[in-house]
């Protein structure tokens, strides 16, 4: 028995209860921005507690769930997918008793951020008990058997499930795609899932509009060319956890004999990300990188720990080598301009995905006006975290389900009509819960 609490025609904010016989499981536990931001424009207007989120059902109103509810557990257990909020945000609210599966890297960056970030009610992670895992694992709980497998997504540490219930296996591909650096481990989860025979697959949707063909080579390439053929600065905004992209990159620097200048948040992530050895991350202090200091009043810990690192340099140092570096900048970072003030022949690139919605164009907008008062032109380059629909197709025709539940798509009706006539495609409902507790 599946119920969708997100995810139900919209990208991300993944609920989804597993219940066989007295065994309960929550697949992901991510924040419903498209939700949220019905009811709320940040920071201006934002929930003040969780009957903010509850009054809403952006938050589904489940007993025995929460840290703020006192009654006995009612779930067995959260596996996460991976780090993005869509899949594990809302995990701040989880009783501290539920335990909390996912991939080592994924807790270590959920504590990361959590620790980087002013604390909320929102941002708390702690006390919450998190087990780790690992691709292979068969995770027994209660009836059901959880078996993770890895893919690859934009963020380290993205897994697929594949659940062994009593009417059969259900596969969860979590969010993945195969164009990017380590297609073979979505092929993994792909060659996995098809031995299990699931009878069910709920599967990603993302891009079944706004489809396109690129690859993190394809990235890598294009990045290189505008970076040899700049002058002046090169700016560039990434995702944080991105680790593909911070090795395009690093190592497209390092080809036109520049520096790559990070944030210390970026590079307190980083340095945490080190412990995972397979990421194969170079050392914050690495020559060929560069720490770009904000000028505050008043430093927290965790950045008082990488300002004692001897490659940080100030907004004035910066300024002065901006010719030899490239630096990789959040959207708030743009306000570094001021002091940094790009010379001539300096070039921004965008390597995230472009606005999908009113609130991030707004923001866009205002990315570009600062571009524009600067002098950056701006270069989009950048390559989706999500299957594309003839890649999603092939996965379908391999895994062979009996029925598909497609999620995380803001279009469920075009991938059932793209889809069905390989596969019985079944556009699942989200369960309304608002106001009232209802019990499990
Ligand atoms: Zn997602």
């Amino acid at each position: 028995m599946l119920n969708f609490y997100g995810g139900v025609a919209e990208i991300g904010g993944n609920k989804l209860l597993l219940e066989d016989k007295d065994t309960r499981i929550m697949l992901d536990f991510g924040m419903s921005y498209s939700c949220r931001r019905r009811f709320y424009f940040e920071p201006f207007l934002s929930p003040r507690d969780e009957r903010g989120l509850l009054e809403f059902g952006i938050l589904p109103n489940l007993r025995g769930v929460y840290r703020f509810d006192d009654s006995e557990p009612s779930i067995d257990g959260v596996f996460l997918s991976h780090s993005h909020s869509d899949h594990a945000s809302c995990i701040s609210f989880i009783n501290r008793r539920i335990p909390i599966y996912c991939g080592e890297t994924t807790k270590t960056i959920l504590k990361s951020l959590s620790e980087t970030r002013a604390r909320t009610f929102e941002t708390d992670i702690e006390g919450l008990k998190i087990e780790t895992f690992r691709t292979g694992d068969k995770i027994k709980i209660g009836g059901l058997e959880v078996e993770p497998i890895h893919v690859d997504h934009s963020v380290p540490a993205a897994y697929g499930f594949i659940i062994y219930t009593s009417e059969g296996a259900v596969a969860y591909t979590g969010d993945l795609r195969t164009h990017g650096a380590k297609a073979e481990l979505t092929q993994d989860f792909i060659e996995k899932s098809r031995e299990a025979k699931p009878t069910i697959l709920i599967c990603e949707g993302t891009n079944i509009s706004g489809a396109d063909v690129s690859s993190e080579d394809e990235v890598k390439r294009k990045v290189g060319k505008v970076i040899s053929g700049t002058d002046g600065l090169v700016m560039a905004t990434f995702s944080y956890a991105d680790v593909d992209r911070f090795k395009t990159f690093h190592e497209a620097s390092k080809t036109n004999k520049r520096r790559l200048a990070i944030s210390m948040r970026q590079a307190y992530i980083l340095d945490r990300l080190r412990a995972d050895g397979k990421l194969k991350l170079p050392e914050i202090d690495d020559e060929s990188l560069i720490i770009f200091q904000k000028m505050k009043k008043r430093y927290s810990p965790w950045e008082e720990e990488i300002q004692s690192h001897l490659n940080v340099k100030s907004p004035e140092e910066i300024k002065s080598m901006q010719d030899s570096i490239v630096m990789a900048c959040s959207l708030f970072d743009v306000k570094e301009l001021i002091e940094i003030r790009p010379g001539s022949g300096s070039n921004f690139i965008h390597s995230a995905s472009e606005p999908v919605n009113e609130e991030g164009e707004i923001e866009f907008t205002k990315l570009l006006n600062w571009l524009d008062h600067f002098g950056l032109p701006m270069y989009q380059i950048h390559c989706s975290g999500h299957i594309m629909p003839n890649e999603l197709k092939d996965m379908i025709m391999r895994i062979q389900p009996k029925k598909v539940y497609p999620i995380h798509t803001e279009h469920p009706e075009l991938f059932s009509k793209f889809l069905s006539r390989y596969v019985k495609v079944e556009i699942p409902r989200r369960v309304e819960l608002k106001h009232s507790a209802i019990n499990l």
